[in-house]
């Protein structure tokens, strides 16, 4: 690599603030024990929100955005990597708190880095990306729970988003039946392809609902939250289960104790950032085997830094269909 690197920078202005592609070197960067010579990132939700400060994501100013990335290892001070590992990086602030994935080169703790599966391209981990990787520790939370593809139907929500349409690819591999509900009616075909059985209208969940409801699905995938997280467990299996990722409609949830109470539906959590190191490496060793890539193929788009502030109001805004990745060089 040379001394300088391009690193896509959001700045405070007077008017908000402004995404500049820069020139950097490593004196750059922040501290950290692992540098790495990222090839690609991915534009998630979060990315979204920190990219057009529509939600105070971002902390430290000026700050390169960007909560993925993957590359190879340049420097470690780290004992678990040496030069030339191939390394992923999903959350813990980055991209948030520290320098980020929109840049050529990253400089992080060695504690956060995961190794790049075998049979997982680089660019490929970015098409799985924080939101495929939290499809699976979703996956994961349904089957801790005993919810299996003879416990019956599985609802998506905002299933032609990234979370969405991951999700919908490693249930129908693991023999799921899955229900996928969004309100693109126009991507019926492409959520078939994926592996939906059945599509439903958001508009079915997304209003004013009862406490309890006709009991539909055995297990959810939610990255929606508020009315639609609370209908989606009011239709709820008794014994089933609900995992809860995502507030793409909002962070409230207008729920009652009822579907806990008389169905002993269980409400499980999902928190991709912070999560321990061993889950993740669990998460992404499953995808490896778990996720169909042709599926993954078909829901990325690849663009380059230059591109990513033009996208960042479009995934907040529903109109991103699957995953993006980023190529950086
Ligand atoms: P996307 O924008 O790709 O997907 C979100 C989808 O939600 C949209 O595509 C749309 O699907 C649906 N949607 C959007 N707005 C609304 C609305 N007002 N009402 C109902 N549905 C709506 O984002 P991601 O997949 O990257 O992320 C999804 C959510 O998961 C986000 O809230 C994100 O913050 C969260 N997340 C949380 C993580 C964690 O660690 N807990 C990690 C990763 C993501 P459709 O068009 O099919 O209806």
């Amino acid at each position: 690599m040379s001394d300088t690197f391009r690193a896509l920078q959001l700045s405070k202005t007077d008017d908000g603030q402004a995404a500049n592609i820069v020139e950097l070197t490593e004196n750059d960067l922040m501290d950290g024990d692992v540098t790495v010579e990222v090839t690609h990132s991915t534009i998630n939700y979060k990315d979204g929100l920190a990219l057009t400060g529509a939600a105070p994501v971002v902390r430290t100013w000026p700050i390169i955005p960007g909560i993925d990335f993957v590359g190879t290892v340049t420097k470690s001070e780290h004992g678990s990597w040496k030069e030339g590992d191939k390394v992923i990086l999903n959350g813990w602030g980055v991209g948030e708190t520290h320098f980020g994935g929109y840049s050529q080169c990253a400089r992080v703790k060695g504690d956060w880095l995961v190794a790049l599966p075998d049979g997982i391209s680089p660019e490929r981990a970015m098409a799985i990306g924080t939101a495929g990787y939290t499809s699976m520790l979703c996956v994961r939370g349904l089957e801790r729970q005993g919810i299996m593809p003879d416990s019956g139907d599985i609802v998506v929500t905002g299933a032609a988003g990234g979370v969405g349409s991951v999700a919908i690819a490693l249930l129908a591999k693991l023999g799921y039946r899955v229900i996928a509900s969004t309100g693109r009616a126009s991507e019926a075909n492409y959520l078939k392809g994926l592996g939906a059985a059945e599509i439903i209208d958001r508009d079915e969940l997304s209003g004013e609902g009862r406490p309890l409801g006709k009991e539909r699905w055995a297990g959810a995938v939610d990255a929606v939250g508020s009315k639609t997280l609370a209908n989606v467990i009011a239709q709820t299996k008794y014994g089933g289960a609900v995992t809860a990722c995502g507030l793409a409609q909002g962070p409230d949830l207008p729920s009652s104790v009822m579907p806990f109470i008389l169905r002993g539906v269980q409400l499980i959590g999902i928190d991709s950032v912070m999560a321990p190191i061993e889950k993740r490496q669990d998460a992404w060793n499953r995808l490896a085997t778990d996720l169909d890539m042709a599926k993954l193929d078909a829901m990325t788009e690849t663009v380059g830094l230059s591109d990513v502030a033009e996208i960042a109001p479009k995934i907040l805004a529903g109109q991103v269909r699957g995953r993006v990745v980023v190529d950086v060089n």
